[in-house]
């Protein structure tokens, strides 16, 4: 008989530990049965096997609790390998999540249920049986000496017909083996030769002795090419690559490159069928892949041997999940390499800060690449939308905006035009003195809320009544200020009446291709314009764009969070880099409220570095990341008695502790939840961490039907 430790499925994610079955069949470890749980049928995972020759009896006896049968097996083999489990016991402790949670997220959802049964992919070989081969006609005898053992069915099915004779005479006999595929070169021509540049940050990355390197390079510096050189050099070493793309939907340039240069290329990511998803992790797990380009969650494949993790643009948002479990890929992405002694190459043209301020501490190797290849920066002009408004122009599109886009119509070429943030963005500003009402207590803009006509700080929770007035200038001058891509679809056809005009944002590329689609037409010249929002910006390279326009570039600064202003200036500097990427000169035009924000004047000198001067000095003032670290606990639940209970609970279960932190903070209500939020901010998150997950199982063991959901190092607060 056969002990099974197993962690059931689809219990609630308040159970956190594993239960006891037995089998009278040997399981292996890693793989799921089917159980009766609560006298429900669900799913168990099998973390543990133990053989006993002990009576059941005997058995529940000694353990003190009745033990049940597990009623099938699901798998014959294991579905993931000792490193990834170990991995997953790892995620749920740093992201304080159920290991339910954290194994569900690293599996594809063919294998997270209990319905799909998982068979090794088998393939037929032949072999040849020692006999008499006088009986055989002369051609029978020529095909008996040509098969060698071990031919494949298949291939021998190709050649001839004839051994079907053979086989029926008992010359050869069929066997199955499991499928593996062979080592071969997986690398097809078209490298192009590094520039001098590239060439010396290829190698220093090569004899690079950390773990962790940042290649930071402005758009079009060729850091595409480095990769590309990089991932050939780990695969000639016989070694795994794994390329971390933000959004697989945004980046089929990306993709098609490494597809032109690589065979066995394997692309994972959300929009592939659960069948396809299954087929892909089987491969990987096999060793049939040796390079994969997938965004977050294709960093828990179960790779054997990797080498090198590519993480492209590194400063995306979308590495981070904000669901359970929050993790971040890059935080798996150093794990797994640390596990596997491979490297993690991070690169974008505006690292994110804290990893930044890693490089020049020198936790992480820093490399860059400070020009572009075609040697040309765009032009950038910043619009003063005040002195626009002021002379009665359109705020939308402004008179410089409007000349520069005629121009490019005019020489046939393409502009992109960015609106920064999709519909109305809620902020309230002064047209006078140009202030932007901001709380009290935090330095953050206010956003204003329509249905009760007040403001209220996203940091604090503060709320304010709507002024009637400017409070620094008494102007009764005060504007909310937004506007959303229609619109300005409708502005430019007023305009350009012959222009064709596309429109890019998530209103209406929901469906699966809808980005690429819109995407194609553009790159094929259907569209003289593309309108868009935020998804614009992110790594296209299209030979026709000679301008960028952006619109309300600053009003992401105007609300929001700690790290608003980073997120503005990514978005500026990465839509700038869509212009002149081929051989014309590119612009960009930004048009503003505050042209004097330091975020715009970076951006205005293509200045990463002095913006991260004055971003990282306002951090340590305020120590926000990454001189703290936040841990945000969520609480949410239908009924609101209950969600304040749970909450007073689970704040005075953090105050005992002595962490730092914020009173409960009530959020927006969604999808008819009521949400709170209760933050640590903490110097120490090794610590924090250790201590967060002590809180939550003292909070679960009161059962509350109120759910949690813990986010370390959030990017953003709601
Ligand atoms: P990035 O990833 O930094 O934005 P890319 O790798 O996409 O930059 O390079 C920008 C452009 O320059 C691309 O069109 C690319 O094909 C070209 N390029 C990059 N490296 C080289 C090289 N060594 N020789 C010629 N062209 C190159
Ligand atoms: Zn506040």
């Amino acid at each position: 008989m056969y002990l099974l430790e197993l962690y059931v499925t689809s219990a609630s994610l308040n159970i956190n530990h594993p239960f006891t079955y037995y089998s009278d069949e040997e399981v292996k470890p890693f793989c799921r049965v089917k159980i009766s749980f609560n006298h429900r049928l669900t799913s168990g995972f099998i973390y543990r096997v133990t053989k006993t020759q002990k009576s059941l009896k005997e058995l529940e006896k000694d353990l003190g609790f009745k033990v049940l049968k597990i009623k099938e097996i699901i798998d014959q083999e294991p579905i993931m390998s000792m490193e990834l489990f170990s991995l997953a016991k790892w995620l749920s402790k740093v992201t304080v999540s159920p290991l339910i949670a954290a194994l569900n997220v690293m599996l594809p959802k063919s294998l997270k249920t209990a319905s799909t049964l998982y068979q090794p992919k088998k393939i037929k070989k032949v072999k040849k049986v020692s006999k008499d081969t006088a009986l055989l006609t002369s051609k029978q005898k020529l095909l008996f000496d040509s098969i060698q053992d071990g031919e494949l069915l298949s291939e021998l099915n190709k050649r001839t017909t004839i051994h079907k004779t053979l086989l029926n005479k008992g010359y050869l006999e069929i066997y199955e083996e499991e499928y593996r595929s062979e080592d071969k070169v997986y690398y097809k021509a078209g490298f192009k030769e590094l520039t001098e540049d590239q060439n010396k940050v290829y190698q220093a990355i090569l004899a690079s002795e950390k773990i962790v390197n940042l290649l930071f390079g402005v758009t079009g510096s060729g850091k595409t090419e480095v990769y590309l050189h990089l991932a050939r050099h780990y695969l000639n070493l016989g070694k795994q690559v794994l390329i971390l793309v933000p959004e697989i939907a945004l980046t089929p340039q990306m993709i098609k490159r490494v597809k032109e240069r690589f065979d066995n290329v394997a692309i994972y990511h959300s929009y592939l069928s659960d069948k396809k998803r299954h087929e892909e992790y089987f491969k990987v797990l096999h060793g049939e892949v040796k390079i994969v380009v997938g965004t977050r969650s294709s960093i828990f494949l179960p790779f054997n041997d990797l080498g090198l993790i590519i993480v492209d643009e590194e400063h995306d948002h979308s590495y981070k999940q904000d669901n359970v479990p929050c993790y971040s890929a890059k935080m798996v992405a150093f794990k797994r390499a640390k596990d596997f002694k491979a490297k993690v190459l991070l690169a974008s043209a505006t690292p994110s800060l804290e990893v930044y301020n890693h490089a020049l501490k020198g936790d992480y190797g820093l490399f860059k690449l400070s020009k572009r290849i075609n040697e040309k920066m765009p032009k950038i002009k910043i619009v003063d939308l005040n002195k626009e408004v002021k002379k009665g122009h359109s705020a939308i599109i402004s008179e410089p905006l409007k000349e520069a886009l005629s121009d490019v119509l005019a020489k046939g070429k393409q502009a992109i035009i960015l609106i920064n943030r999709k519909g109305y963005a809620p902020i309230v500003r002064c047209s006078e003195c140009n202030e932007v009402l901001t709380c009290r207590d935090c330095d953050v803009s206010l956003s204003y809320h329509n249905d009760t006509n007040t403001l209220k700080c996203n940091v604090c929770g503060r709320v304010y009544p709507m002024p009637y007035e400017c409070p620094k200038c008494h102007e009764h001058s005060l504007v909310k200020y937004g506007f959303g891509t229609k619109k300005v679809v409708e502005v430019l056809s007023e305009l350009f009446k012959e222009a064709k005009i596309g429109r890019l944002d998530a209103d209406n590329t929901s469906k699966k291709d809808a980005h690429e689609m819109i995407l194609e037409k553009f790159a094929r010249h259907e569209y003289d314009i593309l309108v868009g929002t935020q998804m614009l910006a992110k790594g296209l390279d299209f030979e026709d764009v000679i301008l960028v326009g952006i619109l309300n570039a600053d009003a992401g600064l105007m609300h929001e969070d700690f790290n608003s202003s980073e997120v503005t200036f990514d978005l500026l500097e990465q839509a700038s880099g869509r212009s002149g990427r081929s051989n014309c000169e590119g612009e960009v035009i930004i048009q503003a409220f505050n042209p004097d924000h330091y975020v715009l004047k970076a951006v205005s000198e293509s200045s990463y570095e002095s913006f991260y001067k004055t971003e990282i000095a306002y951090r340590k003032k305020a120590k926000y990341p990454p001189f703290s670290h936040l841990i945000a606990l969520y609480l949410s639940d239908e009924n609101e008695k209950r969600l304040n209970k749970a909450s007073f609970i689970l704040y005075n279960l953090i105050l005992k502790t002595g962490l730092k932190c914020y009173e409960p903070y009530t959020l927006k209500r969604l999808n008819r939840r009521h949400r709170l939020r209760i933050l640590i901010k903490e110097d120490d998150l090794v610590k924090a961490i250790n201590v967060v997950n002590g809180v939550v199982s003292k909070y679960l063991t009161y059962n509350l039907a109120t759910s949690l959901k813990v986010d370390i190092d959030p990017l953003y607060l709601e």
